[in-house]
């Protein structure tokens, strides 16, 4: 997606080999015209899939997941990082974060995620699929079905990309990053098809 790549390369700033900051337009200050392409995007990609859930995890995949939906015109869920008091009867699964180096639970209400739907799961970020994972198991324990994911950036040599492959369900990824650092900056994977 061109819109996406431009930004990344005029507004990314690459932290490391493996972290790229992209606060300035994607998951801290929000660019509404680029994530309402993104939106779009995984929307018409995702169009013929029967979709009834789209599914994130907060923060970073909000507002994608946000505009995805909108398109698809179904609603969207958010998994939490912390049990709400509020929160009747949780499904809860614990998830390594590639950022924080930590685990954490994430958690849906029950209730949002129902036996029958077909959930799209969306995420800012593909790096070594453990959001994917995770995601995963909560819908099997909701007894709906996972039937593709989208994700904005990846980084295409970390292990998410074989992890989703081997699965062999449908997803999208809009920028995939083939090698970056601090000093040579980003490119891109142009060799390889957008949608698997
Ligand atoms: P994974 O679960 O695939 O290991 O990592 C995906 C999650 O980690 C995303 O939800 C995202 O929040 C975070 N993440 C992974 N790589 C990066 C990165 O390079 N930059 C930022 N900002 N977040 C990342």
């Amino acid at each position: 997606m061109d819109l996406l790549k431009k930004t990344i390369e005029e507004e990314g700033v690459v932290l490391s080999p493996s972290v790229l900051k992209v606060d300035g337009f994607l998951n801290h200050k929000i660019d509404p015209i680029l994530l309402d392409e993104i939106g779009k995007e995984f929307a018409g990609a995702f169009r013929n899939l029967g979709i009834t859930k789209v599914l994130t995890i907060e923060c970073g995949g909000i507002v994608p997941a946000f505009t995805t939906a909108l398109y698809l015109n179904v609603p969207v869920v958010f998994a939490k990082k912390a049990e709400p008091s509020t929160m009747r009867n949780p499904k809860t699964c614990r998830v390594h974060s590639f950022t924080k180096n930590t685990d954490y639970t994430i958690c849906i209400e029950q209730n949002t995620i129902h036996e029958g739907d077909r959930v799209l799961f969306i995420d800012d970020f593909l790096a070594n699929g453990q959001a994917y994972l995770g995601i995963k198991k909560l819908v099997e324990d909701c007894h709906a079905r996972l039937v593709a994911s989208g994700f904005c950036i990846e980084k295409a040599w970390q292990p998410g990309h074989s992890i989703l492959k081997q699965d062999g369900f449908p997803f999208k990824v809009l920028a995939s990053i083939r090698h970056m650092s601090p000093e040579e900056g980003i490119s891109w994977n142009y060799d390889t098809a957008e949608t698997e």
